[in-house]
């Protein structure tokens, strides 16, 4: 094995030998090893992780309980095909996850990603309600897979060179900093929701509308959080015309948000609910967790895989759910977050670069804009303060070309949070005062 031993030497031959299509490139760090909230590369430099790895390590990198869980896992037995035989470990874990998530007696499929999990539900929502047209909203993210990849509402370039599923369509997701009606909190009469009951009055949408997707938060939108009624009413409109409801919680699921699932903010229980990222503590697994009869609506391997409900990653996920229970990290979320908002928020008065502050728990989202009247999106200005982070040992994505991902474990130590927090603080200061470079531009390429 040619274990590479500098940084610059591993971007080489990563350029060489990966192709364009998986990856996206903030800053680069090419982590070896990890502890809770800090990374260190392969020269030995630490860092502080704000991202929890995109929102994979709730629990923090390498958690001892997950570690364990895995070790003791593999040593017994690494994988038995849930397909035809009956590993006890997949079923321990769909019994937790049907027992903490917010639907009444649930059935829950597996699989290795959020994007097949996404595709799973386009499925049954279409065999379970005989219809075929899906709504989902502008902005969103589900995935790469054809499915995930065609229900995604953001500007996603790679739709337009292989084509799409059909019958998908999108709607404004609501946006009380970018009101896509054009209102302003003192101003909002809800048009969000109006819209969306003209559509079913004139009969747009009500016909042939199997179900709506929705992510509680916009992840990749940049931290959007709808108003508190909004899924109420959606839900009403939805039931009216047997609409099913599936809320994706790949990215605000387990813990992050303060809650289990970001939905449970809204007092609202969906139909179906699609789990992935921080579920596995890092290895492959996902969940579709949904009404039973929706979920039986599918035939005999209509949606399984070889490798799903597989022992060692579903012992990683009862980790990962034990550690959430014991060291109470939905109350730690909340409070580590009402924190950090609140620091955030200073920093907004004190940086005019920073247009809003938004999230729940940890997961928050900076709009960095370059004139507060406009909101004009303060790209490249973005770009700077994730590499100057970087350059401070902080590592930082941005969304939207503009909105600051912070997103740390709900684990992270919190003299850790501060100094992380201290960094982002320097990163905004020197890019405002003019001390990062533009060349830094072009090493940057981010989404
Ligand atoms: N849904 C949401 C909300 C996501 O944020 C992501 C990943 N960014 C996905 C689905 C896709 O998950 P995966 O990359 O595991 O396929």
């Amino acid at each position: 094995m040619n274990y590479p031993r500098r940084k610059d030497e591993v971007l080489e031959r990563y350029s060489r030998v990966f192709p364009r299509s998986s990856r996206v490139t903030y800053a680069p760090i090419v982590g070896v090893k990890a502890q809770n909230a800090r990374v260190w590369d392969i020269e030995g430099r630490e860092y502080i992780d704000f991202l929890s790895d995109a929102a994979v390590q709730n629990v923090g990198h390498n958690n001892p309980r997950v570690v364990q869980a895995i070790k003791d896992q593999a040593e017994r037995l690494i994988h038995f095909t849930f397909i035809y035989g009956f590993p006890v470990e997949p079923l321990l874990l769909a019994e937790k996850l049907a027992e903490i998530a917010p639907i009444e007696s649930p059935k829950v499929s597996f699989g290795m990603s959020g994007s097949d999990a996404n595709d799973g539900a386009i499925k049954l929502a279409r065999a379970y309600t005989g219809r075929r047209t899906i709504l989902s909203y502008l902005r969103s993210y589900y995935g790469a897979t054809y499915g995930a990849m065609s229900i995604t509402g953001l500007d996603f370039e790679v739709r337009s060179k292989v084509g799409e599923l059909s019958g998908i369509h999108y709607i404004p997701y609501p946006n009380c900093y970018r009101c896509p009606f054009g209102k302003e909190p003192k101003t909002c009469k809800m048009e969000c929701v109006s819209y969306l009951k003209e559509k079913f009055e004139g009969e747009v949408y009500a016909e042939g509308t199997a179900a709506l997707f929705a992510e509680p938060i916009q992840g990749d939108a940049g931290m959007v959080v709808p108003p508190e009624d909004y899924f109420r009413e959606v839900k009403k409109i939805l039931d009216e015309h047997g609409i099913l409801l599936i809320v994706d919680e790949v990215q605000s699921g387990m813990g992050r948000t303060g809650k289990w699932f970001a939905i449970e903010h809204f007092g609202v229980k969906p139909d179906v609910i699609t789990l992935a990222k921080p579920l596995g503590g890092g290895l492959p697994i996902s969940a579709i967790i949904g009404r039973s009869d929706v979920m039986d609506s599918l035939p005999s391997l209509g949606h399984t895989f070889t490798l799903s409900g597989n022992p060692v990653t579903s012992r990683a996920a009862l980790a990962v759910i034990e550690e959430i229970e014991e060291k109470d990290l939905l109350r730690r979320a909340k409070k580590l977050g009402k924190y950090t908002k609140k620091r955030l928020e200073k920093m907004k008065k004190e940086h005019e670069l920073i247009g809003d502050v938004r999230g729940l728990g940890l997961m928050l989202g900076v709009d960095l804009v370059k004139d507060r009247e406009t909101k004009e999106r303060a790209y490249e200005e973005a770009r700077k303060v994730v590499w100057r982070a970087y350059e401070l040992g902080l590592v930082l994505a941005f969304l939207q070309g503009n909105v600051l991902r912070i997103q740390p474990p709900l684990t992270i130590e919190e003299e850790l949070l501060e100094e992380g927090l201290n960094r982002l603080e320097q990163a905004i200061a020197d890019v405002e005062e003019g001390r990062v470079p533009d060349d830094v531009l072009t090493k940057v390429q981010g989404w």
